[in-house]
């Protein structure tokens, strides 16, 4: 079954003087301003700050970047190979499962998401990437840079790296969340070749629906949507 429900898209300036209201809204995901990843148009990646004196509790980094998945992973590879400072927060994102990625450059045999994520964790561990699985439930801008408060504590960091993804919209079926990655899906160039000549039903509404029952017919004659 493939389901139709766009991705939130919706840009929000999600400035993080409130990441309270955003992670509301977003279904508790603090979600990115642009596509996948931006930086902060107000990054200025200053010269690194200076160690924090002795015996002061608050962490300090030069680039903080919010968001473990591909995106996250992505920039802390770049940024732990330019010797920076690099942290970055967040836990497994939603794709590190047993989901098996097919169309992803460089992997000529199928990889499981979870594999994917875990392979990237260690490649950007190898140039000084540090990892902790914290959630950032706040952002301050300060003169200096910004301050990042978790779960655990709060993190001064130069520049400030946004890499939370997008939450989808679900529809209200009961257990849904279950089947994700085994006969439920989000997205027809992703996974319809999956569904090859399978008996497929679209679940959506409007052109969104109609372009992926069309898009579907690519790799299916057996398609159905189910609309209101
Ligand atoms: C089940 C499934 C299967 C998929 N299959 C494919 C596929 O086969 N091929 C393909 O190309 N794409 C696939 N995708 C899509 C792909 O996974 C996404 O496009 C990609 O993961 C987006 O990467 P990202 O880094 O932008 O965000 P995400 O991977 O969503 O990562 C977001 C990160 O931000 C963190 N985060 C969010 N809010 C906070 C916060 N407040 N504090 C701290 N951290 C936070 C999360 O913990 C997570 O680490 C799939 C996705 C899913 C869910």
């Amino acid at each position: 079954m493939i389901l139709s429900y766009q991705m939130h898209q919706k840009m929000h300036r999600c400035s993080f003087s409130d990441a309270y209201a955003c992670q509301d809204e977003y279904h508790g995901n603090v979600v990115s301003e642009s596509l996948n990843f931006r930086i902060r148009e107000s990054v200025r990646l200053r010269s690194p700050m200076p160690q924090p004196p002795k015996g002061e509790a608050m962490d300090r980094v030069d680039i903080l970047i919010i968001g473990q998945g591909p995106a996250g992973l992505s920039a802390a590879i770049y940024a732990g190979r330019a010797g920076i400072r690099t942290l970055v927060l967040g836990c497994d994102p939603k794709v590190a499962g047993d989901y098996i990625i097919d169309n992803y450059f460089g992997f000529p045999e199928p990889i499981t998401g979870k594999e994917l994520i875990a392979r990237g964790v260690s490649q950007a561990e190898r140039f000084g990437a540090d990892m902790r699985c914290e959630r950032v439930l706040g952002v301050h801008a300060e003169e200096e840079g910004y301050v990042v408060r978790t779960e655990a504590g709060e993190i001064a960091t130069a520049a400030l790296i946004l890499a939370t993804g997008v939450s989808r919209v679900r529809p209200g079926i009961a257990n849904i969340a279950d089947y994700e990655g085994k006969g439920v899906s989000y997205c027809v160039s992703c996974d319809g070749f999956f569904y090859r000549d399978k008996t497929v039903a679209v679940l959506g509404e409007g052109i969104f629906a109609a372009n992926q029952a069309l898009e579907l017919l690519q790799y299916t004659p057996h398609v159905t949507i189910y609309t209101q």
